[in-house]
């Protein structure tokens, strides 16, 4: 039932993002309707970290049409992988289609969204009209969600997107949870909006500081990212520097990792995690905590506290220090980057669980980083509390035992101290 109103409960015997109507009754120990957790996948292996960490939905990016052109980018083969795997998981696809189309990109557009119906796909990100169009034309049973890129900030402007059919639109980052809660008041629409990831400085798809700085255009997929280099600051006299404010147009990231419970409230329906060029440890990092946070708020919200240690968790994969953007006001000074940038990512990603021996207490692992014995690091995964250890006892492939694993990709053999499963993870504090 998009966009209702309507009270739900959820499914407890369902561990994703399966909700139930439970008519009309109010019941205040559950959430009224569950957000969908949407996360981003620049290539087939991000893919399948992101759901097995908790993503209700993905969004990848094709060969053709997307904006990030130095993501990995999907072969429609990769797609229909990623599709069967996500369909296993009860778990969603969308594509990125969102350029800001010329004419010259508009060859060839019919095909692509045909193709990417065939493949399966369950919507496609489109922000220009000429790309709707096409996309209606060529394969009218796909959805199409409306782009952040069409920089949407105001219920009309959701409403005329509702009137032409569409089911959901992705807000601009630019919008507070006040201006959320009246389009969902006012529209029967699906929201979908930010809680995590880099901010441009200025509107999504209403820059050219990367056409003009380096002939990249950023709404075609080549932003060069120039509002995060450094800048000489001049006074009006034109020849005096503020040494201290070299990064002036840098923001910090967004992060609603303290504040979900008030967005969920909103009645937004789908909170996306920005990335498609970031890590696994990254996505598997951002994912399980959001996950966690949505489903014990969901679950019992008016039990819910928040924990630090979530915080916590997002600062070990974080680049940059965070704010929250537009959701309660304008940004102040306060939300910008002037200094050099803090050096963040405490953690590196050092080793992938392949297998775990249960009588011995030995895990197989894929080496993602150096490894050597003596370091302290700590285990994650999706469905494990987390737990650190010293490397004690490691051995190669051979079951030699070996004092560091310093090849790309080699597998070893640790004892860990608790049970470990394939996929989680192990990282160490740089
Ligand atoms: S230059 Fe900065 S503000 Fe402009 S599109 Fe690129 S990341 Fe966004």
């Amino acid at each position: 039932m998009k966009g209702s109103s309507a009270m739900y409960s959820i499914d407890e015997d369902k561990n994703r993002g399966i909700i139930q109507e439970n008519e009309g009754k109010v019941d205040s120990s559950f959430i009224i309707k569950r957000p969908e957790l949407l996360a981003p996948a620049g290539d087939l292996e991000k893919l399948k970290f992101a759901i097995r960490y908790g993503a209700d939905a993905v969004y990848i990016g094709g060969k053709q049409f997307g904006l990030r052109a130095k993501a990995g980018n999907f072969t429609f083969e990769d797609m229909e992988n990623g599709v069967d795997f996500a369909k296993q998981h009860q778990a969603k696809v969308f594509v990125a289609t969102n350029i800001i189309a010329h004419n010259e990109d508009l060859k060839g557009a019919k095909d692509y969204f045909q193709k990417l119906h065939a493949v399966g796909v369950d919507a496609v990100i489109v922000a220009d009209p000429a790309l709707v169009m096409a996309c209606r034309d060529a394969a009218p049973d796909l959805e199409i969600h409306i782009s952040t890129q069409a920089s949407i900030t105001n219920w009309k402007t959701v409403k005329f997107w509702a009137e032409e059919g569409i089911p959901r639109v992705v807000l601009a980052r630019e919008v507070s949870i006040e201006e959320i809660k009246l389009m969902k008041e006012r529209v029967n629409i699906e929201i979908e909006a930010f809680i995590h990831g880099a901010m441009c400085i200025s509107y999504s798809g209403r820059c050219v500081l990367s056409n003009h700085m380096t002939a990249r255009d950023a709404n075609r997929g080549g932003c060069a990212q120039s509002c995060r280099w450094n800048y000489d600051l001049l006074s009006e006299a034109g020849n005096e520097a503020y040494a201290d404010t070299s990064y002036t147009m840098s923001s910090k990231d967004l992060s609603m990792v303290e504040h979900l419970p008030q967005l969920i409230d909103s009645g937004v329906d789908s909170l996306k995690i920005e990335g498609r060029m970031k890590s696994i440890h990254y996505i598997a990092t951002v994912v399980s905590t959001y996950r966690e946070i949505i489903d014990r708020y969901c679950q019992d919200p008016q039990g819910f506290t928040f924990k630090q240690e979530w915080k916590e968790e997002m600062l070990k994969a974080a680049q940059r220090s965070m704010t929250t953007g537009f959701y309660f006001g304008q940004p102040t000074v306060n939300d910008q980057l002037y200094g050099l940038p803090e050096k963040m990512q405490q953690y590196q990603f050092v080793g992938l669980i392949l297998d775990y021996d249960a009588k011995t207490g030995i895990a197989k692992i894929q080496q993602r980083n150096l490894i050597s014995i003596g370091d302290q690091v700590e285990f994650f995964g999706p469905r494990m509390a987390r737990f650190e250890q010293e490397i004690t006892q490691m051995w190669d492939e051979n079951f030699e035992p070996i004092e560091r694993a310093p090849h790309a990709q080699m597998n070893i053999y640790v004892q860990v101290k608790h049970p470990v499963s394939a996929y989680d993870m192990m990282r160490k504090r740089k």
